[in-house]
């Protein structure tokens, strides 16, 4: 971090600034130009907040130069993160997941149907909504701990693995057998969750927040991390713009640039991006090509009556072809 001092100050202000930051542990580096002095500050800066710094009346600015997420970061931990799902399944370090399945759990024919339906068109990974987020309390909000069970119940029939999402601690015991437990975008923030799910040993699928930057995904992968879990997925699932012929826009820079800052795993999420079943072949050979570990795609038996987002649902047959050609771009990689 830098501090850059106000025009002006004296030897005496700069001397009991740099005992300040001593007293926190840190080190200084005093340059003194013409007309400005810069103090670099050497050590742990994580806990210096820049805003009570720029509040003080001898600094104009202070500017971190490296970023305040550790654990998360590519630079202490170079190789790929490989996330191990289930002895047959592992995400990131050049192995590619594609999980599927319906936005929520409906009945047990329907997840059974659709579980099927996924495993033979090449899915990795079954999906499906417990507890869903819905914006309006009078929608269809899952079947909750039945939801979990009957995914269970496609997991035996099917031998994939499940991912469901979590809107609240106190469900955690809910989870016991889920492979991984999805942190939805509207929850990316929910720093209470975040910290419980750090003393899980579940891997985490984190979604980016509607409105947030990467830096704020990556934050909230540190505090999982910080808790001790390091099997952080993010997901790149498109964030809220003035564009409305789709639901979202979908970020894709954001795998190249998050691959760059972190060693974390990235998948896409080209669904809820999109918000429309005919857009998510396209974005789903483009996140493949853009080099994302894995996608997540929303796959209905009937996605005209679907109880949740059937105007983005694939159907199985439409999934298989998108999966086999999702395959191809990651061959011709
Ligand atoms: C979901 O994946 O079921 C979901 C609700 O997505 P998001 O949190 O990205 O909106
Ligand atoms: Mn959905």
């Amino acid at each position: 971090m830098v501090a850059i001092l106000k025009h002006g100050v004296t030897e005496a202000q700069i001397e009991s600034l740099c005992a300040w930051f001593k007293a926190k542990g840190l080190d200084t580096h005093v340059s003194k130009g013409h007309y400005q002095t810069i103090i670099g500050l050497i050590g742990d800066t994580s806990k210096i907040d820049t805003d009570l710094l720029e509040g003080l009346d001898i600094i104009e600015a202070a500017t971190r130069v490296s970023e305040p997420f550790k654990s998360a970061n590519r630079k202490f931990h170079p190789e790929d993160s490989v996330i191990a799902v289930s002895e047959a399944v592992r995400i990131g370090g050049g192995s590619f997941a594609i999980m599927a399945g319906p936005c929520s759990v409906e009945n047990e024919a329907q997840i059974i149907e659709v579980a099927g339906g996924v495993k033979d068109g090449g899915a990795d990974i079954l999906r499906g909504g417990a507890f869903k987020p819905r914006t309006s309390p009078y929608d269809f909000q899952g079947l909750r701990a039945e939801g979990i069970e009957l995914l269970l119940k496609a997991k035996k029939e099917t031998g994939l693995p499940i991912v469901t999402e979590i809107m609240d601690a106190h469900h955690l015991e809910l989870f016991e057998n889920v492979d991984i437990i999805q942190v939805g975008a509207r929850n990316m923030q929910n720093f209470e969750l975040l910290k419980e799910l750090g003393h899980t040993k579940k891997p985490i699928l984190l979604k980016r927040g509607l409105a947030n930057t990467l830096k704020e995904l990556l934050m909230s992968a540190e505090y999982i991390m910080a808790g001790g879990n390091e099997s952080v997925i993010l997901c790149e699932r498109g964030v809220r713009t003035f564009e409305t012929y789709t639901r979202n826009t979908l970020d894709l820079a954001a795998v190249p640039m998050l691959k760059e800052l972190s060693h974390l795993p990235v998948i896409v999420d080209p669904s809820h991006a999109t918000g429309r079943a005919r857009l998510v072949r396209p974005m789903a050979l483009a996140a493949a090509a853009a080099g994302a570990d894995g996608i997540m795609i929303e796959v209905h038996n009937d996605p005209a009556n679907a109880l949740c987002d059937g105007a983005q649902s694939l159907t199985p047959r439409q999934f298989a072809e998108v999966a086999a050609a999702v395959r191809r771009v990651r061959e011709a990689l």
